[in-house]
């Protein structure tokens, strides 16, 4: 029997990166950021996170000039 949600790939919902295999799954779920949004998981790999993370330091920055 399978396992539908092992076998269902994560995707960034910000740069569209997959991590389809097991390996990149694994990863994934290490060092991805998931939120939920309407009901439904929603994940933002590593890159995206740290993108993200600059771009409101960035607007916090800007904020204090
Ligand atoms: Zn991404």
């Amino acid at each position: 029997m399978a396992d539908a949600a092992a076998e269902r790939p994560i995707v960034c919902a910000t740069c569209g990166e997959v991590a389809a295999d097991d390996e990149a799954r694994a990863l994934a779920r290490l060092t991805w950021a998931r939120g939920t949004e309407n009901g439904h998981e929603v994940w933002t790999c590593a890159r995206c996170s740290r993108e993200h993370l600059r771009s409101i330091e960035g607007k916090l920055d800007s904020a204090w000039w």
